[in-house]
């Protein structure tokens, strides 16, 4: 199997031709890992996909797919076995096995390794490539313990209240939104409101297993939680429906380790991707022969991990 660059991820091996969440031409074979957008430009047709995530793109865009895998389950395109696994990043999101007589691949798509409160973190694939994401691969990105940054965020939310104002989250769509109501549900008696995007999205997840409980901000039941003001409000635009209380805009992402967003009043060190440490822990168990690095501090981490006697490279890629 022999894997290139350039305008987006394609493996060769033989006569099959197979884009790793990108697609140079339409009519491609396409392996999606997870369904934000730049991962699944809408060019894209004959999607290979979990289920999660096909219903997650159906909502916003008309995608063709080809074949729908489940965690778990193996399919054959051309003689190349593909299996998908959880990769802990969103719901439904996946990191892929590719296996032929050649040898073994992994493609883990974007990648988080710790457990969250609505998901299991990835666990490593043994392979002989490995295709690793790096995000957070520079040591200036290890992350405080999950549980502490919930510890934090249930405070501030509680503090928020006390002060008599309404505690908001500017977040992901799919993922971030999720884990603060899942966060919410687990340890606050209090409703959790969600925007009309971040609604649609967990309804069509609800099918898969996930029970988070809600109010969508669009129902009479939302807006009349949100006036009285006990509430925790998710949404991925800093918009929300008239109050007489003063809102307070929280945002959860990995980069409020070192640079505070202006104009929120708080920032959480929250990420759906593996830091630094889980990056080289994810490249070490693997066992991987040769490792590609692609986004982010992908150099950076190609760099220590050589260090470590790994084979690792950056493999460049253009928008
Ligand atoms: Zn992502």
């Amino acid at each position: 199997m022999e894997v290139l660059g350039g305008r987006g991820l394609l493996l060769k091996a033989g006569n099959t031709r197979i884009w790793l969440d990108s697609a140079a031409e339409s009519d491609c074979m396409s392996l999606v890992s997870h369904a934000h957008l730049d991962h699944a430009p809408g060019r894209l047709s004959r999607i290979i996909a979990t289920p999660e995530t096909a219903s997650v793109l159906s909502l916003f865009g008309s995608y063709r797919f080809e074949k729908l895998i489940r965690y778990g389950e193996s399919i054959m395109l051309g003689d190349i076995r593909v299996s998908a696994h959880p990769s802990g990043h969103v719901i439904g999101s996946s990191q892929f096995l590719l296996e032929n007589n050649d040898g073994s691949l992994v493609y883990t798509g974007d990648l988080n390794t710790y457990d969250s409160v609505i998901l299991r973190g990835a666990r490593p694939l043994e392979s002989e490539t490995l295709i690793l994401e790096a995000t957070y691969g520079s040591p200036r990105y290890i992350f405080p313990a999950r549980e502490e940054v919930y510890a934090r965020i249930t405070r501030w939310i509680v503090e928020t209240i006390r002060a008599g104002e309404i505690p908001a989250f500017k977040v992901y769509a799919l993922g971030k939104a999720q884990e603060i109501i899942g966060l919410v549900n687990a340890y606050l008696r209090i409703p959790a409101l969600a925007s009309f995007t971040i609604s649609r999205i967990t309804e069509s997840l609800s099918q898969y297993g996930f029970k988070l409980e809600y109010l969508p901000i669009n129902s009479p039941e939302g807006l009349e939680a949100f006036k009285q003001g006990e509430c925790v409000y998710v949404s991925s635009k800093r918009y929300s429906p008239p109050s007489r209380r003063r809102i307070r805009w929280a945002v959860a992402t990995g980069w409020a380790l070192r640079y505070r967003p202006s104009g929120f009043d708080a920032a959480f060190p929250l990420s759906g991707h593996a830091d630094f440490s889980g990056l080289v822990r994810y490249a070490e168990e693997s066992g991987a022969k040769r490792i590609y690095l692609v986004h982010g501090f992908a150099d950076e981490l190609a760099k220590h991990l050589r260090r470590r006697g790994l084979r690792a490279e950056t493999l460049p890629l253009t928008p």
